[in-house]
This record gives structure tokens, sequence and C-alpha cells, in this order.
């Protein structure tokens, strides 16, 4: 203890020090006078309290801060001693001193054992023992105190260090766990590595077989990969450094905004295709690539990346503008077909709207062009086709369209005209250059050709109207005579919107029943007896009334209509005649017109037969006419066809004999009973000479063939005369009888 103890008048005392504090608890007066005197002249300045009795003795020391308490072991009778034995704990700082009168032992280890420091003999007591007794009290509670306090901290400190060291274990313990799972992460992150470098290298592998390019970039489109493929596709040298290729550098210079756009949708994260031609390195060749692009984000250690898959689609695109080229062209010449036709006049509107210039649509067709096939064969057709469709182009300026429409149709484009003047000269340029003779295969071949011309924006402003109307004026250029071209108006319109309403009235016509069969009357003009009738066919129109065929037979041929009007027409007169030869007992014969069309189907004889079974019609009853031009149109096709008739058992005339070109000795060939002189040859044949001639000449000629002849449009007696004297054997004309229907003839059958 280095605390320096002040308890003496002798001792330096700081003024600080507070003054020694004293209880005095004696059992007598004179005992605690006895006390104070030596106490206060051991220790002047001690503050002293005196306490007689145990009771307040006991309040002061439990509330005082005393240095020092001397108490009387028998202070109130023995209660003394156990005062001294509670008093450490009730004032555990103050030093705790017995008193007795006189020495016993006995009293003395009782009093020490009670807890007191010492035990005084108040006898021989002097203020020098006082002090020492004091001093050493004092000095020896501060040292227990201290011990004590000592003692506390030891114990906080044993305390902290067991829970630090609890903790130290805790913590230990969690950091093995960390440790542990650190070492687990490791293995597993090396692990990661591990696989990561194996996919690394498969996908390596990989990339450098797979047949699609692949090629990483950056996002200016800088090489950063590429795999073999793509290497092969760009034509990439060996030895060449691909790192230092450029997207921009191999693009073609249309593509280029594009590809700018594909980088930047890429680098923006959206993935998606771009179609982009590059030019090879090594041939300069054009390819076609498909490229899929996928923005890889920038990494810490990497900056943002571009990852394009790109595939070679240069064969397919080619497929694809080949068929788009065999879509829009013709095969046979290579010309634009009719689709890119109306696409070039849709094209060239607006520019000719613009420029304020005309724009002109030439639709032509070759003479006899049915003929060059079928006389000559497809082969040799095919190639006039050709020829004519080189000296169409060498006719026309280098910025027109010529076209093929189909068959032997043709039509050309004229843009940018300063006047429709120009379109003209054209068309009589290309009517003068087709006209030249063609050589094929060594032989001479002539073809000639009409053109129909519709301008813009004069007549129309539809590319398909433009080009029907063009098809217009051609139909009307073809009636005016051949070889000459027609410039559209809106009159010919007109006819057709007439013709198209008349085309669906007569389909109608059909499913409506209003087609009749009249009948004229034909006459031996010998006997002057009704041998025969014509069947003609009337048209008995709800609003117009009766139709005459020369106003709907060749609508009904150009629309196809005649084929079903044919076939009723032929089983209506079936049905007709054999009702007359049932009744009549001379023979009686329906003759039945036939029309061009009609006649040129393959299974007309066929068609002929079933009905001649299904009306149970009696062939020799029924004669068939056709005329000299059906003949000539194709001359094989209509033998067969004459002869199938004629091996069923019909009678075949000739219709309109004279207005054609046959010579009866070309007749020879068909097998043909009749000649029916045309009517525009008896009506003249009185007042002109030549036609008497003529109808004289075929009366003998067709005899000397063995053939019956008709006199066609016998009007009057006169004429009856001549051609009983030339010996015609019949006639046919309104002086014996207007057609009139088959009840009207049958009361004059059964009246004759
Ligand atoms: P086509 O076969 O030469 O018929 C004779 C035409 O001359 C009939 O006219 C008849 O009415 C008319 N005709 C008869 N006698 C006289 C006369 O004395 N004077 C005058 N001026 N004319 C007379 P239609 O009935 O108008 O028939 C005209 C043409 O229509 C026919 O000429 C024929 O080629 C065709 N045709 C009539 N019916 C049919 C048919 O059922 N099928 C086919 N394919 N054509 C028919
Ligand atoms: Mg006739
Ligand atoms: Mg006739």
């Amino acid at each position: 203890m280095n605390e320096a103890l002040v308890v003496g008048k002798n001792q330096e005392t700081p003024a600080a020090e507070p003054p020694l504090r004293v209880l005095i608890a004696a059992a007598r007066p004179e005992s605690d006078a006895q006390l104070t005197a030596i106490l206060r002249e051991a220790h002047q300045e001690a503050a002293i309290e005196a306490h007689p009795s145990v009771e307040t003795a006991l309040e002061a020391l439990s509330g005082g801060n005393f240095d020092i308490a001397f108490i009387s072991v028998d202070l109130d009778g023995e209660e003394g001693i156990e005062l001294i034995g509670v008093a450490p704990t009730i004032a555990p700082k103050t030093a705790i001193i017995g008193i007795v009168d006189h020495r016993d032992p006995e009293r003395d280890a009782q009093c020490l054992s009670a807890g007191a420091l010492d035990c005084l003999v108040l006898e021989g007591l002097t203020p020098a023992l006082v002090w020492h007794v004091v001093r050493f009290g004092v000095s020896r509670k501060r040292f227990e105190d201290r011990l004590r306090a000592n003692n506390d901290q030891m114990v906080r400190h044993l305390i902290d260090l067991r829970d630090a060291k609890e903790r130290a274990e805790e913590q230990g313990s969690a950091y093995v766990g960390v440790a542990e799972e650190l070492s687990i992460a490791k293995e597993e992150l090396e692990e990661a590595l591990s696989k990561a470098e194996d996919n690394e290298r498969r996908y390596r592998a990989l990339s450098d077989t797979s047949p699609v390019g692949i090629w990483q970039m950056d996002t200016k489109g800088n090489t950063l990969y590429m795999n073999d493929s793509i290497k092969r596709l760009l034509e990439v040298p060996d030895d060449y450094d691909c790192l230092t290729i450029q997207l921009e550098s191999l693009v073609i210079g249309d593509d280029t905004a594009p590809m700018h756009a594909a980088l930047k949708r890429w680098a923006d994260g959206t993935p998606g295709d771009a179609e982009l031609r590059v030019t090879g390195m090594r041939t300069g060749e054009q390819y076609h690539l498909v490229m899929s692009g996928v923005g890889l984000p920038a990494t810490a250690r990497d900056a943002a990346t571009i990852l394009v898959t790109a595939v070679d689609v240069s064969e397919r695109k080619k497929a694809e503008a080949a068929m788009h080229h065999m879509a829009h062209h013709d095969a046979l010449t290579g010309l634009p077909n009719r689709s890119l036709f109306l696409q070039r006049i849709e094209f060239s509107l607006s520019e000719t709207t613009r420029s304020g210039s005309y724009m002109a649509v030439l639709f032509l067709d070759l003479d006899h062009f049915k003929d060059v096939n079928d006389t000559l064969g497809h082969p040799v057709g095919d190639e006039l086709l050709i020829q004519v469709s080189q000296r169409l182009l060498n006719c026309a300026r280098g910025s027109d369209t010529v076209a093929r429409l189909g068959g032997d149709e043709f039509a050309i484009l004229c843009s940018n005209l300063k006047s429709p003047d120009q379109a003209a000269e054209l068309a009589q340029r290309i009517v003068e250059t087709i006209a030249h003779p063609y050589n094929i295969n060594g032989d001479e071949i002539h073809t000639a050709t009409s053109i129909g011309i519709s301008t813009f924006p004069t007549d129309a402003k539809e590319p398909a109207r433009l080009v029907s109307f063009a098809d217009m004026a051609l139909y009307t250029a073809k009636e005016q005579g051949r070889s000459n071209y027609k410039f559209f108006d809106a009159k010919m319109d007109e006819v057709v919107q007439r013709r198209k309403a008349l085309e669906n009235e007569l389909r109608d016509s059909l499913l409506s029943e209003q087609l009749r069969l009249h009948f004229q009357p034909q006459i031996d003009l010998i006997s002057g007896r009704l041998v025969g009738a014509e069947a003609l066919i009337r048209w008995q129109h709800p609003v117009r009334g009766l139709v005459y065929p020369g106003e709907f037979i060749p609508v009904a041929e150009q629309c196809g209509l005649i084929s079903p009007i044919g076939q009723w027409v032929i089983e209506a007169s079936f049905i007709q005649a054999k009702r007359w030869s049932q009744t009549l007992t001379d023979p009686f014969r329906v003759s039945i017109n036939l029309s061009a069309v009609q006649f040129r189907q393959k299974n007309l004889v066929q068609r002929i037969t079933e009905m001649v079974e299904s009306t149970g019609t009696d062939p020799d009853t029924i004669e068939f006419e056709i005329t000299e031009s059906m003949l000539m149109e194709n001359p094989d096709q209509a033998v067969k066809a004459m002869w199938g008739l004629h091996e069923l058992g019909f009678s075949l005339a000739i219709d309109d004999f004279g207005t054609g070109f046959s010579s009866l000795a070309y007749l020879k060939k068909f097998p043909v009973d009749c000649l029916k002189i045309d009517k525009s040859f008896i009506s003249d044949m009185l007042d002109d000479p030549d036609y008497a001639t003529i109808t004289s000449s075929i009366i003998k000629l067709a005899h000397s063939l063995n053939l019956r002849v008709v006199a066609e449009g016998v009007e009057n007696v006169q004429q009856a005369a001549f051609l009983l004297e030339e010996h015609c054997d019949l006639v046919q004309g309104y002086l014996y009888g207007k057609p009139v229907d088959a009840d009207t003839l049958a009361k004059r059958l059964s009246a004759a």
C-alpha cells in the first residue's frame, strides 16, 4: 500500500483530507469521556460521535461514514458483542475496535471472532496506543477495502475473460464454418471454371465445325472472332488476320444503312435478323446473308459485343429471283407477261401525270396464227412467236415494254409520248414489219397483225382498263379490215358493254327456256312438194321480243355459250324430226346448222351419237349444214368429223356456198351430199349475168359430183323459174315460206 495515511498531528495532512470520523459506543459515560479525551489528545481534528446505546450506535453506523468505531463489548449488557458482530456488515468501511474494562482472554476472543479488528482495555490506555490502534485499524480497513475492490475487479475481469473466451470460442466455431464454406466454394469455383473451360473448348470446336457462320464483333462491327464457316463464306484468305475485318468493309453499298440499323438494334439488346449482301474477299462475288445478331452486354472485364450467326441464302435468293422472273415473264419469248405489264403501266402512270406527257398501250394479235399451229405444228408456231417478239422489240424504243399477254396476243407500253401520233407511227411500223415473211426451218411463213391503241390520260386511268380498251380497239380494227390500227373511242366501250349484257341475258335464256326453233320449208322444185325444213334458232326475249340468230350466235360463239345452245338445237331438232317421221308418210328431212365452234369440238360425233340413242331419231331424217370456211379452217379435223357423221347416216350440206374460196374439186375430199347456194347469188342472178352464170355453174358441177343443190333466199317466181330451168333440186325462201314454229309447219304439212 503506497497511500499515506494521515492520522496524527505530527503528520503532514493535506488540506483536502477530511478529518477522522470516530464513533464511540461506551458502556459507561466515564469510559466514553476517558476514550474521547485520549482520542482528542491523539487526534485533535477527529470528529467524534458518542452513542451510549446499541440502538443509536447501530443507526449511526449504518448511516454514517465512520473511519473507526470503538464499541464496548458490554454495552447494554451483552448486546455490545452483537453490535460488533453486525457492524462489519452495516458499515463495511468502518474499522471496528472492541473495548473492555479489563483484560479477559475469553472476552477478547469473543470480541475478535465477532469481527472486531482489536480489543482495547481502557485501563492503562495511552494516546500513543490509541494512535497506533487507529492507524492500524483504519489502514487495515482501507487495505481490506482495496483488497475487496481489487478482488471484485479481478472477479469481473475473470467473468469478462470467461465471456470473452466463450465469445471467442463461438466466433472460432463460426470462423470454422465460414472457412469450410469458403473451401467448398473454392472447389465449386474450380469445378465451374474447369467446366467453363471444357465448354469453351467444346463451343470452339462446335463453332469451328459449324456449317453456320459465327461472327463475334464489337458494337461498331469490328471483328473479335470468326469461325471457319464465316471465313469460308467471306473468302477470308488463310493467312489473313481476321481481327482487322470490319463488317462495313464487306457489306455492299446499298445495304450499309440497314447494316448500321441492325448493329444498333443488336447493341441495344434487341436480337433479330438482318438480310445483308456482302462481297467475297477473294472473288468479289456477292453473297446474300441472313445475319441473326444478339448483343452480349458489357461485363466487369469486357466491353459489350455482338454475336452474329450468318447463313448464306444466295442460292435461295437466286431461286426466288428466277421464280420471280418466271412469275412475271413468258417462258417462250422471255417477254414480260400480263401481270408484269400491268405493273409497268401502274408504275408509269404517276410519271406520265407528273411530266404531262402521254402514255399508250398497243394491243395486237396475229392473223391466222391458229392455222400456222394447226397446219405446221406447235414448234413452228412457237418459233413464229419468238421471231415476232424480236421484231416487236426492234420496232419499240428501249424504254417501251413489249409483253406477251398470252397465245398470239402481244402488248406494248409506250410512255413519255409527246402526242398520241407517236403511238400511231409505232403501230404503223409494227403492222408493216410483222407482215414481212418469216423463214422457219426453210419454210416461208406469212402472218399479219392489227393493232388497237388506248392512251392515258385520255381513255382510262387504270392499267387493266387501258389494256381492255386497247383490246376493244383491236377488235374494231379487225372488223374494219385487217392489217391496220385503230385508236379506242368511248363508243367501242358501249358496244362491248352491250355485248356483255347480251351475254348475261343469253346465259339466262337457256335456263328460263327462252330459246325457240323455227323451221323454214324446203321445196322440191320439180314436184313442188315440201320435203324438208331448215331449223333456225330464235330467242324469245322477254323485253325485246324475237331476237334473230345473226345477233346472238356470234356472241354465243365468243363467250362459249354456243356449245350448250348448239346442243339444245340438235336435241330439239332431233325430237321434232322424229315426230314428223312418225306422222308423215313421205320422207321429211330437217337441216341443222352447226357453228364453227361446235364443229371444232373433238367429241362432236360422240355427242351426236349419244343424242341419236337418247331421242331415237333416224339419222336419215337429218342433214347437218356447215360453211365452207369451217372446212378450210382445219381440213383434217373437218374430214374426220364429217366422215364420222356420214358413217352415222347423216346427210351433210355446205351452207352459203359460193361465198368462200373452196373449189368444187376440193369438196371431193369430203363426204358432202348437198350444196346450198348462198342467197346473195339468188337475189342478184336475174340482174347480174355473172351471178346467173355462177349459179348455173354451181348447179351443173354439183350434179357432176352427184350432189343435191338447194337455192336459198328464193323470193319470187322469176328466180324460181330460172332455177327450175337450171335443174336446181330444192328451193328455200320467202316465196315458199318464212321460218315458222313447228306447230304452224305441221299444220301446213298435214294440209298438203
Ligand atoms: P343460214 O343458215 O344461211 O339461214 C338462212 C337464213 O336466211 C335465215 O336467217 C333465214 O331466215 C334467211 N332467209 C331465208 N329465206 C330468205 C329469203 O327469201 N330472203 C331473205 N332475205 N332471207 C331469207 P336467220 O334465221 O336469221 O339465220 C341466219 C343465220 O343464222 C343462218 O344462216 C345460220 O347461219 C345461223 N343460224 C340460224 N340458226 C342457227 C342455229 O341453230 N345454229 C347455228 N349455229 N346457226 C344458226
Ligand atoms: Mg343454214
Ligand atoms: Mg345459208
